[in-house]
């Protein structure tokens, strides 16, 4: 068993498709074990994004994801950090495979849905960042 942290961004927000996006993590294996609706602050989001710091997209970023309410999960199940990743698809959606949720629903390379961890470690780190421990089931 794997913990991954996911995010539906401000734009699946808007979007409407909240249930559309968890249905395809639960149609795949993936079980919600911890799941919140926030409103990031500017900070919140410069620090879970640290690691962009440097990029020049990293203002334009924070700005969207602090645009709107977001919604907070940790996905549960084998290999959870890659499946997630997969059923995401490519950060750029005109690059991610067909019948990925940034495929059927992404308008650009920022508003692209959806957050995934890529790691064990930033697992590690993008989970504790927004949940305690005895937030998530067991
Ligand atoms: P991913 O979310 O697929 O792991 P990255 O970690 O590389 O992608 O980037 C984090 C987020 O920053 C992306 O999901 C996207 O919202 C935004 N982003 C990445 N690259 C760009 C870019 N070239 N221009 C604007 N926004 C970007
Ligand atoms: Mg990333």
């Amino acid at each position: 068993m794997e913990r991954t942290l996911s995010i539906i961004k401000p734009d699946g927000v808007r979007k409407n498709i909240i249930g559309e996006v968890v249905r395809r993590f639960e149609k795949n294996g993936l079980k919600v074990a911890a799941m919140k609706m926030a409103e990031l602050s500017k900070k919140e989001a410069e620090g879970f994004y640290a690691v962009h710091s440097a990029r020049p997209f990293f203002g334009s970023l924070t700005e969207f994801m602090t645009s709107g309410p977001v919604v907070l999960m940790v996905l549960e199940g084998d290999n959870a950090i890659a499946k997630n990743r997969e059923l995401m698809g490519a950060t750029d959606p005109a690059k991610a495979a067909e019948g990925t949720i940034r495929k059927d629903f992404a308008d650009s390379i920022e508003s692209n849905i959806v957050h995934g961890s890529d790691g064990p470690d930033t697992a590690k780190f993008e989970i504790s960042y927004f949940f305690s421990e005895t937030e998530i089931v067991r």
